[in-house]
């Protein structure tokens, strides 16, 4: 789950990194208001999750509240990137001297969190990341130990940062790495960090993603989401506990477990399909699961065939059956299905799902040419 510049910052805030001072406003009268109490030249900035939004007119700088008004209008009318801007967040406007990258991700190859920094801040970090690998000054931090002071100093030299800002550098790193483990996220960005006039360390940019599977540890935080990134079927899946990502192929695929589901879709590739979604809808699905799941599975009008692909473990295959009868009752389609069952109670599920003519099989190689052999008919 992304989270907003404007709520990544307060996060970073939290964690004693500073930002400029802002609010939010949905309307242009209450970007006027604000930019009013802040007094002086204020920054206008679109609330959307995408980067590059500078480029793309969604940041205007605004020398009074009535130049704000005016921005706020113009940039709560774009689109930008597909996404609707709702909100807009008005910020005191920097003086900015110099512009740094600092970000922390994880690198999965190293198996460890890596912190990067930066002096070609403020612009697209892949883009410096392909042409000027170089520029980028990145230290493996130890998930247990931390990120240490000298790594700190060791990216604040490698940047070539003034010496009398590495104090300062090094707590924002610090309040970086401590936001990035204490909400979960699986990256935590400042782009630009800048220096001010006044040589002072500021957070313009920020931006968190947080790891989905630990949202459950930070419910104060889920209310946060953003849906206009989500599809649709993704957040109705969300609401029923079933992992769904949708894909472009025209199988859909129905799998009890995320491994299962993998292979399924190997499977369909390998007999040269293409699978539409990958879904797990867990161990011990019940009925009113299946049926929320089919419903999400034909709300894709690509999908020509459904593969239920289902290994009875503590999950018993005549259940299985029985609840995929219960939620075709109530789903009118045509869509041709076929379901491949093998474990507990395997024979009754088949003979289940067989008196009611549906296409079953016994082997997943069997399933999925039947599979791809009914969406081509
Ligand atoms: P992004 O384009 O979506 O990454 O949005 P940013 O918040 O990073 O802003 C893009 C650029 O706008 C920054 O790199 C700055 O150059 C500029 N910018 C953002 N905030 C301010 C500000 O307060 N004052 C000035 N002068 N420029 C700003
Ligand atoms: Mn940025």
């Amino acid at each position: 789950m992304k989270l907003h510049e404007y709520y990544s910052k307060r996060r970073f805030s939290e964690y004693g990194i500073p930002i400029p001072k802002g609010e939010i406003a949905e309307t242009p009268q209450e970007a006027q208001k604000i930019a009013k109490e802040l007094g002086g030249s204020v920054v206008v900035k679109s609330q959307v999750l995408v980067g590059g939004r500078g480029k793309a007119g969604g940041i205007k700088v605004a020398k009074d509240p009535k130049e704000a008004f005016q921005h706020a209008e113009d940039i709560l009318k774009l689109t930008i990137k597909g996404l609707p801007v709702r909100k807009v967040l008005i910020d005191e406007a920097a003086d900015i001297k110099d512009e740094i990258y600092l970000g922390i991700t994880n690198d999965r190859a190293a198996r460890k969190p890596v912190i990067m920094a930066s002096a070609e801040g403020g612009i697209d970090i892949e883009e410096v990341a392909h042409k000027t690998p170089e520029k980028i000054i990145k230290c493996h931090i130890d998930p247990l130990m931390g990120l240490q002071s000298y790594q700190s100093r060791d990216l604040a030299a490698g940047i070539d940062l003034p010496r009398d800002l590495w104090r300062d550098f090094g707590k924002i790193a610090h309040g970086l790495w401590q936001a990035y483990v204490g909400s979960d996220a699986t990256l935590a960005e400042i782009n630009p960090l800048v220096v001010t006039g006044e040589g002072q360390l500021l957070a313009v940019d920020g931006k968190m993603v947080l790891d989905d599977n630990a949202l459950f540890r930070h419910p104060d935080l889920e209310k946060y989401r953003d849906l206009d990134v989500d599809k649709e079927a993704e957040i109705q899946a969300r609401e029923h506990g079933l992992s769904f990502i949708k894909l472009g192929g025209d199988i859909g695929c129905m799998v009890n477990g995320a491994g299962l589901a993998m292979t399924t879709m190997d499977i369909i590739k390998l007999f040269g399909g293409e699978p539409a979604n990958f879904l797990d809808i867990g161990g011990g699905a019940s009925s009113e699961k299946v049926a929320a799941a089919l419903e999400i599975i034909l709300s894709d009008s690509n999908v020509k065939a459904v593969l239920f692909n289902i290994f009875g473990g503590i999950t018993r295959c005549d259940l299985v059956a029985m609840g995929i009868l219960e939620a075709l009752k109530d789903l009118k389609t045509e869509v041709p299905m076929v379901v491949r069952l093998v474990g507990t109670n395997a024979a009754e599920g088949r003979q289940l799902l067989k008196d009611a003519s549906m296409e079953t099989a016994d082997t997943l190689a069997e399933a999925a040419k039947m599979a791809i052999a009914a969406a081509k008919r």
